[in-house]
C-alpha cells in the first residue's frame, strides 16, 4: 500500500489524498445513515487525466474504487465497504462548466459540478436545464447521470439519461473515452453513452457530460388539488395530460400521511387546503406563449375537474413565493422522514392503469400484516412513480422494528410490484440496498447480460464492485 500511496501523490498534491480517520469521515457514511463503510483513502482529483491516472495505479494494484459525488444517493451506492481497503473517488473537485452553446442548447459540464449551479448557469443564459430534484443544492451531474436520476420534471423532459446527448469517461483501464458530443442523431453502433448513465459507477467513471438546454418558459401556474382517493388523481392526470399536453411540467402526488408528518416536524410546510384531504396533488403548468394563456388553460381544466367531481377543492399559487411553498412542501417529505426516524422506502413505479388496484390491496395487506404501520406514501404520480415508504408504529423503536420486518415488508412490496408488472427501482438506483433483489426482478437472462458486460469492461472488478451485480 505504501508504494501506491507514493505513486498516487505524483499524480495528485498530498493535501487531496486523505488518510487520516478525521478527514476520511465525511465521506464514510450515506445520506440516510444507512450504510457506513471503510476506506484506505479518499481521493480529490481536479482533472480527467488524474482521475485517468488513479485508475491505472488502481489496476495496478488491483485495488477498488467507489467515485463519489454528492453522496446524496438513497442506495448506498457511494458508500464502501467495510474491508478498510476500497478507495473512495469523490469528484467534487472536477466542477468547472466548461461551455455554453446556445445555438445548439446545450451545456459542458464537468461530473462534480452541483446540480443548482448548473440550473443557475442555465438561466443566467435565459435557459432552462430541467434536472430537478430535493437534493439538488448537493447532488452533482457525475452522480445524476451514474443513477440516472428523475425528479420532479420528468414528465415534460424526461430522466437525467433523456437530458444527455454525450460523456467523457475513463474506463477500468484508466483510458479516456472522448465522447463529448453535443448531438441529437448519432446511430454509429453501440449507444456507450447510454451503457454508463445508470450504471452506478460499476463501468466507467463519468468526467464530463454534455447535457441539454430548453428555452425557459414565460410563465409558470402552480396549484394544489384536493383529491378523495387515488382513482380521483389519477382521473385528474388523464385530464391535464388531455387538456394541458406538453405544458403539464408537473404532477406530484402527496398522502394525507405524508403532509401530516410534514407538518409535525417543520410548522410551516403546513397543507394550506383545507382539512388536509387524504391525496394533495400539485400541479405545474409551464408555457411559452403567455402569463394569460396558461392561466385561463388552468382553470379551464379546474373547473372541469370540479364539475366531474374529481376534485374537491383547489389553491391557485398567487405569485412565485407561494409557488416555492407548494414545491418547498412537496420537497420537505423526505426531509421529515428522516427527522421522524429510519424507515423503510421503496422506490417503485407501477403502470398507471394498475396504480389504483396496487395502493389499495398493498395497503390493506400491510395494515393486516403490520399492524399499525405508517404508509408515508407520495411521489412523482405524472410518471408512475411512488414513494412507498413504510414508518414504524407510533411508539415502536425503528431499529428494532426495522431489522425484525424489513426483509418480509419488501417481499410485500416488491411481490405487488411484480403483479403489476412495475418496477423495484423507479429512479433511486441499486446500490448495494437492493443488489439481493435485483436478481429475481431482472431476470436470469437479463442479469446475466448485465454481468456479462460488467465482466467485459472491468475484468479485474475494481469499479464499484458489489453495487448493482456482484461478478
Ligand atoms: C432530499 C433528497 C431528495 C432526493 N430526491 C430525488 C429525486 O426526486 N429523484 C431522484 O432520482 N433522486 C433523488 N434523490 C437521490 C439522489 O439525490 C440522486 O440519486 C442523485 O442523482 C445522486 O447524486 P450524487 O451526486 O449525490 O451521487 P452519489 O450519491 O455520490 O453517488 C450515487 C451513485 O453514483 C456513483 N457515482 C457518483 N458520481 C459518479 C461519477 N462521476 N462517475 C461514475 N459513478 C458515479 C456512485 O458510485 C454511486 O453509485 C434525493 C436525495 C435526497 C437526499
Amino acid at each position: 500500500m505504501q508504494n501506491f500511496i507514493n505513486q498516487l501523490s505524483q499524480v495528485l498534491e498530498k493535501k487531496y489524498i486523505l488518510t487520516q480517520d478525521e478527514d476520511k469521515a465525511p465521506y464514510l457514511t450515506d445520506w440516510r445513515k444507512r450504510f457506513t463503510g471503510k476506506a484506505f483513502a479518499v481521493l480529490l482529483p481536479s482533472t480527467s487525466n488524474e482521475v485517468a491516472a488513479i485508475v491505472k495505479l488502481c489496476a495496478q494494484y488491483q485495488i477498488a474504487l467507489v467515485p463519489q459525488g454528492g453522496h446524496t444517493g438513497f442506495c448506498g451506492g457511494a458508500t464502501p465497504d467495510n474491508s478498510g481497503k476500497q478507495v473512495i473517488l469523490n469528484l467534487k473537485r472536477m466542477n468547472q462548466i466548461r461551455e455554453i452553446d446556445i445555438a445548439n442548447q446545450t451545456i459542458t459540464l464537468e461530473a462534480g459540478c452541483i446540480l443548482q449551479s448548473a440550473q443557475e448557469k442555465a438561466a443566467e443564459n435565459g435557459y432552462l436545464f430541467p434536472l430537478s430534484l430535493g437534493a439538488e443544492g448537493s447532488c452533482m451531474i457525475g452522480g445524476n447521470l451514474a443513477t440516472n436520476a428523475g425528479g420532479t420534471n420528468v414528465l415534460r423532459y424526461g430522466n437525467t439519461r433523456d437530458l444527455c446527448l454525450g460523456l467523457e469517461v475513463v474506463t477500468a483501464k484508466g483510458e479516456i473515452w472522448n465522447g463529448i458530443k453535443g448531438l441529437r442523431k448519432d446511430n454509429t453502433g453501440y449507444d456507450l453513452r447510454d451503457l454508463f448513465i445508470g450504471s452506478e459507477g460499476t463501468l466507467g467513471i463519468i468526467t464530463a457530460a454534455v447535457m441539454k438546454l430548453y428555452p425557459l418558459p414565460v410563465s409558470q401556474w402552480t396549484t394544489l388539488v384536493a383529491c378523495e382517493n387515488i382513482a380521483s388523481t389519477i382521473a385528474l392526470l388523464t385530464l391535464f395530460q388531455k387538456r394541458a399536453n406538453s405544458l403539464l411540467t408537473g404532477f406530484e402526488m402527496m398522502t394525507r400521511e405524508s403532509l401530516n408528518l410534514n407538518e409535525k416536524h417543520f410548522p410551516q410546510m403546513a397543507n394550506p387546503l383545507q382539512g388536509n384531504p387524504p391525496y394533495t396533488v400539485l400541479i405545474e403548468l409551464s408555457d411559452h406563449e403567455s402569463e394569460e394563456h396558461v392561466r385561463q388553460l388552468l382553470e379551464t381544466i379546474l373547473e372541469d375537474a370540479f364539475e366531474k367531481s374529481i376534485i374537491s377543492d383547489a389553491v391557485i399559487a398567487s405569485n412565485l413565493t407561494q409557488a416555492n411553498s407548494f414545491w418547498h412542501m412537496r420537497e420537505h417529505i423526505t426531509l421529515a422522514q428522516a427527522e421522524e426516524g429510519a424507515n423503510l422506502k421503496h422506490d417503485i413505479t407501477i403502470p398507471l392503469s394498475s396504480l389504483d388496484s396496487f395502493i389499495r390491496e398493498t395497503d390493506e395487506l400491510m395494515r393486516e400484516k403490520f399492524p399499525g404501520v405508517r404508509i408515508i406514501n407520495f411521489g412523482h404520480l405524472g410518471d408512475g412513480n411512488l414513494h412507498y415508504n413504510i414508518a414504524p408504529p407510533l411508539g415502536t423503536d425503528p431499529k428494532t422494528f426495522n431489522e425484525t420486518n424489513e426483509k418480509l415488508i419488501h417481499e410485500l412490496v416488491y411481490g405487488q410490484v411484480e403483479r403489476c408488472k412495475g418496477s423495484i427501482s423507479a429512479e433511486h438506483g441499486v446500490g448495494q440496498l437492493k443488489l439481493d433483489d435485483l436478481r429475481g426482478h431482472k431476470g436470469e437472462v437479463a442479469h446475466d447480460l448485465m454481468k456479462m458486460l460488467k465482466t467485459a469492461l472491468d475484468p479485474q472488478n475494481i469499479l464499484n464492485p458489489h453495487k448493482v451485480v456482484s461478478i
